[in-house]
């Protein structure tokens, strides 16, 4: 099997689970409680909450566990504009954010809230001038992803949190697909508030946290006992801290080597991609990306047989987003960027990890200039595109 889906989740790593293993039957105790054998168990959390602080520059009380990456955002959307609404009604986000970010906001739509959707460009950077622009004396939050699921392009953190910070606005960012995987630091990008999720940097699902700056004045999301400083209640999860603590170290100590290999692999595949398989296309910014993935349309080709096809070879991949497929609806990432519905269907997103070979791409490229060709001999499409344009210099 070759596993190119490392945005959808990835592996936890084997010194995670080492880690995690002795707070099932062992540590079990609640960390709260408070006799000694607890407050080893408290100990660790404490230990992975100044891993994960260290991992985005941040301080281990700014840290507050949560459930991943969804409640993170859900959290932070609904608790913060809760809490300002007497100030103004008024949120801007980007058009191409995770469905956790703008289901949330269009929930507070119905809530009586008002939200701006900034455009982003063919490389899904958002337009900086745009979200200035929608700027308005009741806007009370923006949030933007630090970097997206689907096409992997890195936004403008540290700009849009210039700007939020000159309009005394509070700016959250989804750092789910970027958080240990390119450097963060809260204090250099002027974010308030940050989401992030354990399995996707090697730590265990259903574990995550949401950074909350000092002195951001946000509710409780989860309501009852007084963990996590009373803002989000809730038994604490001591395997899962201890082990998306673990996974930020790593995160942490390997960070620039990994990017560098991630990236050199990644271009090697972009590049053996577009020259070796007739109109494709990179989906994204080709620099600004996350170093882990490669998305890209191929003309006449339905990205779901692809992916059949790509399975009965033995490799995981994806057309975009776990949380599309099922659905025939194309990418809303791929329709921001302005690609017509047509081409946005076919289109395809191989993610990798450190542990991804330069064989696993070799492979994995030529099944897919293979598929390709095979589909695209069956497509009346692409047989009326070849006839219409035989005579046309290509
Ligand atoms: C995966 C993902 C989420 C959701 O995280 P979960 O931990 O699965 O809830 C949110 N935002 C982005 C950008 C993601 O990639």
């Amino acid at each position: 099997m070759i596993y190119l889906d490392n945005a959808a989740t990835t592996k936890v790593s084997e010194e995670v689970f080492e880690a995690m293993k002795p707070y099932f039957c062992e540590q079990y105790a609640n960390p709260s409680a408070i006799y000694s054998f607890a407050g080893r168990s408290m100990k660790a959390v404490d230990e992975a909450r100044k891993n994960i602080a260290d991992l985005i520059g941040a301080r281990p009380e700014e840290i507050y566990f949560t459930a991943g990456g969804s409640e993170s955002d859900n959290w932070a959307l609904k608790a913060a504009t809760e809490y300002c609404r007497t100030k103004g009604k008024h949120i801007i986000t980007s058009t191409i954010e995770h469905h956790a970010v703008l289901h949330t906001c269009q929930y507070l739509e119905k809530q009586g809230y008002e939200v701006t959707y900034v455009n982003v460009d063919e490389y899904g950077v958002i337009k900086l001038d745009e979200l200035e622009a929608a700027i308005r004396p009741d806007t009370i939050l923006i949030t933007v992803m630090a970097a997206n699921n689907e096409i992997g392009t890195i936004q403008p953190i540290r700009e849009i949190g210039e700007i939020a910070k000159k309009n005394g606005i509070l700016f959250h960012t989804d750092a789910v697909q970027a958080c240990g995987h390119i450097p963060l630091n809260v204090d250099e990008l002027g974010v308030d508030m940050l989401s992030a999720s354990g399995h996707k940097f090697h730590g265990p699902k259903g574990i995550g946290f949401l950074y909350i700056r000092k002195g951001v004045r946000i509710g409780s999301f989860m309501h009852g006992g007084a963990q996590e400083r009373s803002r989000r209640a809730g038994t604490l999860n001591t395997p899962g801290i201890v082990g998306i603590g673990t996974a930020a170290k790593l995160a942490a100590d390997g960070l620039l080597k990994r990017m560098a290999k991630e990236t050199a692999l990644r271009d090697f595949l972009i590049k053996r991609v577009l020259t070796e398989i007739p109109y494709s296309r990179l989906n994204g910014h080709e620099e600004d990306r996350l170093p882990n993935n490669a998305n890209f349309c191929f003309r006449f080709i339905e990205g779901e047989s692809l992916l059949i096809l790509l399975d009965q070879q033995g490799i995981c991949a994806s057309s975009g987003s776990a949380c599309t497929s099922g659905s025939l609806d194309p990418s809303h990432v791929l329709l921001a960027i302005g690609l017509p519905h047509e081409i946005a269907h076919g289109s395809l997103r191989l993610t990798l990890s450190e542990e991804t070979t330069r064989e696993d791409i070799n492979f994995t490229v030529d099944a897919i200039a293979k598929i390709v060709e095979r589909l695209r001999s069956m497509s009346p499409l692409y047989e009326d595109f070849i006839r219409q344009n035989q005579n046309k210099d290509l």
